[in-house]
Order: structure tokens, then C-alpha cells, then sequence
């Protein structure tokens, strides 16, 4: 067993009492002890900027009858807890080689602006918004994979190269394929797509319009203490057919 850390609480909890309980999620587990070499300067590198974290200790049972510390007892149980679920999800399973850094969340525009308390979760920002609906049920989380722009920034900065903005992407979808959306999204969002595709539509109303549709219908997700933008009194469409007459 692994432990990595900068300020040896860890190893101290562990000197002091008789039997030792590791608890450790099934993707925890790495091919063989010489891939240290790797992982803990990766995640050393990618969560504090570090070339090694300051305490790292390996434990491999407990205390032997010529050692004066350590436990008398030594336990590891690898927890499921839904991750086999997401194991199941073709796209989304490449979570899982999360290496918990955190670079991701550092990166992330929202996580920035609304901290981790905000996901009400354990695991946040980018990589928890992936997960969380895998472990905790996508009728509870699936509201986690919108809270993105999709800018991109979390798979950018991932020293494994896990997809984040896309697997984002795949959990909307998942949600939207296992009807757990409310059937008003549905019908705005086909209503949004017939307009989005009728240039007429579109221009129909004018800003008038358009600005009576935010006000009534946009403000309390907009926010109150939000101004709310206002439309331009002309499309660039039409601008751009009178700049031609
Ligand atoms: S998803 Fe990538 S960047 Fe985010 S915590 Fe995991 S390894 Fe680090």
C-alpha cells in the first residue's frame, strides 16, 4: 500500500493505533510497485507542482516482531461503490485512470468561480461531474455534467488524458437517452431547434419579442441580481440585407 502526502499525518495515524483499516476504490490498484516510479511524480507534478511529494511511504503488512511501530493488525478493502458501473460505460470507463491530481479542477473556469462545496459531492469539478453520476445514480447527479462551458481546459491540462469535456458530453447524453429530463427542456429544446434552423422564425417578433421572452421566461435562471442583456433592435441578418439593397 501507497501513501503519498506533504505533512505525514497520514503516517503518524497509522503508527499509533493497533489494527490498521486501508479502504481504497478497485481503480486504485496499479500493475506493480516499480510504476511509483511514475505515478507519484505525475501526481506530484500535476496536483502541487512538485518533483515529489514530501512524505511517500510504502506499507506491507503489519509490524513484523523486530519493529518497534506499526500496527498489530493490517486490513485493505477495495471499495466498488459503483465504480463497476461506470466500468460498464464504454466512453465514460477512461475516468477511472483519474489519478485524483486535481489539475483539472484547478484549470476549470466553474470550479474556480463556485468551489467544491457547490457539487455537493465527494468527488468535484471536472472529473467528479464525470463519476459522480456513475456512482452516486444520473437521476441524483446528471445536473454536475452541465455545469460546464465545455471549454475544454480540464483535458488540456489531465496527465492521463482523460477526455473530460467530451465524457461531459456523454453523461448529457446518457440522461437524455434514459428520459430523465424534465419534458419542458424537451420541448424548448425541439422548439429551439425549429427555430434555430427558420431564419424567418428567428426574425420573427423582433427584439420586442425577444426581449419579452427573456424577461418572463429567462429571469430567475438568469438571476436576480444579474442584469439582463438585451437583444440588439436588429439581427445581424437583417442588418446585413439592408447593408445589400
Ligand atoms: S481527471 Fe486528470 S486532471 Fe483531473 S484529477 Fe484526474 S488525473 Fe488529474
Amino acid at each position: 500500500m501507497a501513501v503519498t502526502e506533504n505533512e505525514g499525518n497520514a503516517l503518524m495515524s497509522i503508527a499509533f493505533p493497533k489494527i490498521h483499516i486501508a479502504i481504497a476504490g478497485i481503480e486504485k490498484i496499479i500493475p506493480s510497485l516499480t510504476d511509483l516510479d511514475l505515478f507519484w511524480p505525475l501526481l506530484a507534478t500535476h496536483g502541487t507542482g512538485q518533483n515529489i511529494t514530501v512524505y511517500n511511504s510504502i506499507m506491507t503488512g503489519p509490524r513484523q516482531q523486530d519493529e518497534t511501530d506499526g500496527p498489530e493488525e493490517m486490513y485493505v478493502i477495495l471499495l466498488d461503490n459503483g465504480r463497476t458501473n461506470l466500468l460498464a460505460q464504454q466512453e465514460q470507463r477512461q475516468a477511472l485512470s483519474c489519478i485524483r491530481c486535481g489539475a483539472c479542477l484547478n484549470g476549470c473556469p466553474i470550479y474556480k468561480g463556485v468551489g467544491g462545496h457547490a457539487y455537493g459531492s465527494t468527488y468535484s469539478g471536472p472529473i467528479g461531474s464525470v463519476i459522480t453520476p456513475h456512482y452516486d445514480g444520473m437521476k441524483e447527479f446528471k445536473h454536475l455534467s452541465y455545469a460546464s462551458s465545455l471549454c475544454g481546459k480540464c483535458t488540456d491540462v489531465c496527465p492521463v488524458r482523460i477526455e473530460l469535456h467530451k465524457l461531459l458530453l456523454y453523461n448529457r447524453r446518457d440522461a437524455v437517452d434514459q428520459d430523465l429530463n424534465p419534458g419542458t427542456e424537451r420541448w424548448i429544446f425541439s422548439f429551439w431547434k425549429k427555430a434555430m434552423l427558420n431564419r424567418t422564425l428567428l426574425n420573427m417578433g423582433g427584439s420586442r419579442l425577444k426581449n419579452f421572452v427573456l424577461k418572463n421566461f429567462f429571469r430567475k435562471a438568469w438571476g436576480g441580481r444579474r442584469e439582463l442583456p438585451k437583444m440588439a433592435p436588429k439581427s445581424f441578418n437583417e442588418m446585413w440585407k439592408e447593408s445589400k439593397r
